[in-house]
């Protein structure tokens, strides 16, 4: 069997363009655009590569983009007055801190900092709270794209197995209230787990989250199962690739998104939808 690739660039896409018409839709009713702020400090240089790619998708959607480049030696009273700043700031609906931050700041402080309905994000405790307690509003992105993945090629979810890889805040754990939201029977597995083997083989749904390249071997894949690797990991040779043993996973899963093209492109298309969703619901 050679599995079907699940498209990220064509479903972020189609994502994409119902947000532009959103964007118009309220533009028309005399309503002002979603404005975003993607706030960056120092200079990593794939972080920088990330926050261009949310500016440019923020431009393409026709909202309204704030750029703030902080230097790296910015200070924690700095950042989080900047904070409290676009916290007030009426143009504003989501405010995006990229991750991570050099090390003398406190993620911590700055993501508890940004008001709840303006965390596109959705890493503040009290919207992964609302999603732990069956009432999400402002989704993490990644899960929630991996989710509008999954609805795309019809994934059932209920009596089947997902095992997640992985259970970080941003991403293992809110992928695993997303899937139990859906009904599905989920697994976290994570760096502590013994015999990773044996909970992948058993995967009828595989979500692979842990940030090494390769980790999962092809010949674990249940056949039929649908695979969505999250891993980003970069070759010696500059090649992006996932967590997942692609080539040899191909030949056993029935559904598996390729790296890069399957679930980064819905990542940005999902802070896109939260911070429309924020001017829409939450600020008018
Ligand atoms: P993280 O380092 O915060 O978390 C990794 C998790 O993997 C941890 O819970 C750890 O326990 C687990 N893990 C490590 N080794 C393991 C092993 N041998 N077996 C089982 N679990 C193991 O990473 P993260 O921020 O969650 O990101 C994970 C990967 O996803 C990275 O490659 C990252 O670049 C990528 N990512 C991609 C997107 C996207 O939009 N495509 C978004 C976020 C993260």
């Amino acid at each position: 069997m050679t599995a079907q690739l699940i498209d990220g660039k064509t479903i972020a896409l189609d994502i994409r363009k119902a947000i532009t018409a959103g964007v118009q839709k309220r533009v028309e009713q005399g309503l002002r655009p979603p404005g975003l702020a993607v706030v960056l400090v120092g200079n990593d240089t794939a972080s920088g590569i990330y926050v261009q790619k949310k500016r440019e998708a923020c431009e393409q959607a026709g909202f309204y983009a704030e750029d703030h480049d902080l230097s790296a030696d910015t200070t924690q009273e700095e950042l989080n007055a900047l904070v409290d700043r676009l916290n007030d700031d009426e143009r504003i609906d989501g405010i995006l801190v990229q991750l991570p931050l050099p090390e003398h700041l406190n993620a911590d402080e700055v993501l508890l900092r940004i008001r709840p309905d303006k965390d596109v994000d959705g890493f503040h405790p009290y919207n992964v709270g609302r999603l732990a307690q069956r009432l999400p509003e402002l989704r993490p992105c990644t899960p929630a794209g991996i989710i509008a993945l999954l609805d795309a090629v019809g994934t059932p979810y209920k009596g089947q197995h997902a095992v997640i890889v992985g259970a970080s805040n941003i991403v293992g754990r809110p992928m695993a209230m997303e899937l139990l939201l859906k009904g599905a029977t989920v697994t976290v597995t994570h760096r502590f787990t013994g015999d990773l083997p044996r909970f992948v083989a058993d995967a009828d749904l595989l979500i692979a989250a842990a940030g090494k390249p390769g980790l999962v071997k092809g010949e674990w894949v249940k056949p039929g199962s649908t695979v969505i690797d999250v891993g980003i990991n970069r070759t010696a040779e500059g090649k992006l690739i996932g967590d997942v043993e692609f080539d040899v996973a191909r030949e056993r899963a029935g559904w598996i998104t390729p790296v890069p093209g399957g679930v980064g492109p819905m990542t940005i298309a999902m802070l896109l939808q939260n911070t429309l969703y924020a001017a829409n619901k939450l600020h008018e």
